[in-house]
Protein backbone atom coordinates (compact mmCIF):
# COMPACT_ATOMS: atom_id res chain seq x y z
CA UNK A 1 0.00 0.00 0.00
CA UNK A 2 1.45 3.40 -0.54
CA UNK A 3 0.60 6.80 0.73
CA UNK A 4 0.61 9.81 -1.38
CA UNK A 5 2.19 12.67 0.45
CA UNK A 6 -0.20 15.73 -0.56
CA UNK A 7 1.93 18.14 -2.34
CA UNK A 8 3.05 21.48 -0.90
CA UNK A 9 2.28 24.87 -2.48
CA UNK A 10 5.97 25.44 -3.55
CA UNK A 11 4.94 28.74 -5.21
CA UNK A 12 8.61 29.82 -4.87
CA UNK A 13 10.59 26.83 -5.06
CA UNK A 14 12.46 27.93 -8.01
CA UNK A 15 11.64 31.45 -9.39
CA UNK A 16 13.65 33.36 -12.63
CA UNK A 17 13.97 36.66 -12.41
CA UNK A 18 15.56 38.74 -15.12
CA UNK A 19 18.50 41.39 -13.44
CA UNK A 20 21.14 43.37 -15.12
CA UNK A 21 23.51 40.37 -15.91
CA UNK A 22 26.85 40.03 -14.57
CA UNK A 23 28.68 41.01 -17.91
CA UNK A 24 30.01 44.67 -18.16
CA UNK A 25 27.31 46.10 -19.95
CA UNK A 26 25.17 44.89 -17.59
CA UNK A 27 22.93 42.95 -20.44
CA UNK A 28 19.78 41.72 -19.09
CA UNK A 29 20.08 37.87 -17.48
CA UNK A 30 18.16 35.62 -15.85
CA UNK A 31 18.73 34.42 -12.52
CA UNK A 32 17.00 31.55 -10.77
CA UNK A 33 16.22 31.83 -7.19
CA UNK A 34 15.85 28.84 -5.83
CA UNK A 35 14.84 27.86 -2.01
CA UNK A 36 16.77 25.87 0.07
CA UNK A 37 15.19 26.72 3.26
CA UNK A 38 11.64 28.12 5.02
CA UNK A 39 10.78 28.64 8.51
CA UNK A 40 7.54 26.91 9.33
CA UNK A 41 7.15 29.49 11.57
CA UNK A 42 8.30 32.69 9.52
CA UNK A 43 6.78 35.57 12.37
CA UNK A 44 9.26 34.03 14.65
CA UNK A 45 12.52 35.97 15.14
CA UNK A 46 15.20 34.17 13.14
CA UNK A 47 16.21 32.89 9.73
CA UNK A 48 12.45 33.14 7.20
CA UNK A 49 13.82 31.84 4.08
CA UNK A 50 17.30 31.75 2.20
CA UNK A 51 17.81 30.92 -1.46
CA UNK A 52 20.24 30.73 -3.47
CA UNK A 53 20.80 32.82 -6.58
CA UNK A 54 22.33 30.91 -10.04
CA UNK A 55 22.71 32.89 -13.13
CA UNK A 56 25.83 35.68 -12.57
CA UNK A 57 29.35 35.14 -12.25
CA UNK A 58 29.22 32.86 -9.05
CA UNK A 59 26.26 31.47 -6.62
CA UNK A 60 25.47 33.83 -4.22
CA UNK A 61 23.30 32.75 -1.12
CA UNK A 62 21.00 35.25 -0.18
CA UNK A 63 18.55 35.05 3.30
CA UNK A 64 15.37 36.63 4.65
CA UNK A 65 15.96 37.27 8.35
CA UNK A 66 13.02 38.16 11.09
CA UNK A 67 14.29 40.45 13.80
CA UNK A 68 13.52 40.56 17.58
CA UNK A 69 11.50 43.76 16.89
CA UNK A 70 10.05 42.06 13.81
CA UNK A 71 11.65 43.57 11.18
CA UNK A 72 12.74 41.43 8.02
CA UNK A 73 16.66 41.98 7.44
CA UNK A 74 18.26 40.79 4.05
CA UNK A 75 21.59 39.16 3.28
CA UNK A 76 23.14 38.94 0.13
CA UNK A 77 26.62 36.56 0.13
CA UNK A 78 27.26 38.84 -3.27
CA UNK A 79 30.25 41.31 -3.41
CA UNK A 80 27.91 44.47 -3.81
CA UNK A 81 26.38 43.44 -1.16
CA UNK A 82 29.15 42.75 1.24
CA UNK A 83 30.58 45.66 0.42
CA UNK A 84 27.69 47.87 1.10
CA UNK A 85 26.31 46.45 4.21
CA UNK A 86 29.34 48.20 5.93
CA UNK A 87 27.26 51.29 6.23
CA UNK A 88 24.26 51.69 8.11
CA UNK A 89 22.19 52.56 5.56
CA UNK A 90 21.05 49.33 4.59
CA UNK A 91 22.03 48.44 0.50
CA UNK A 92 20.06 46.57 -1.56
CA UNK A 93 22.14 44.69 -3.92
CA UNK A 94 20.36 43.66 -7.46
CA UNK A 95 19.84 40.03 -6.39
CA UNK A 96 17.66 41.32 -3.21
CA UNK A 97 15.69 43.59 -5.46
CA UNK A 98 14.64 41.48 -7.92
CA UNK A 99 13.44 39.00 -5.23
CA UNK A 100 11.45 41.82 -3.21
CA UNK A 101 9.85 43.10 -6.32
CA UNK A 102 8.94 39.35 -6.99
CA UNK A 103 7.58 38.96 -3.55
CA UNK A 104 5.66 42.17 -3.78
CA UNK A 105 3.76 41.59 -6.98
CA UNK A 106 3.02 37.76 -6.10
CA UNK A 107 -0.23 38.38 -4.46
CA UNK A 108 -1.49 40.23 -7.67
CA UNK A 109 -2.84 38.10 -10.32
CA UNK A 110 -0.36 37.12 -13.01
CA UNK A 111 -1.05 39.55 -16.10
ZN1 LIG B 1 23.43 40.15 -4.18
Amino acid sequence: MTTTKPEPRATFAIVTVVLPGPDRKRKPAPYQFNVTYRNPAPAEPGCVMTWVVTGGREDYQVAAERTDDGRVEWHCTCPDAIYHGTYRHAYRCKHLLGLQALMTSAGRAAA
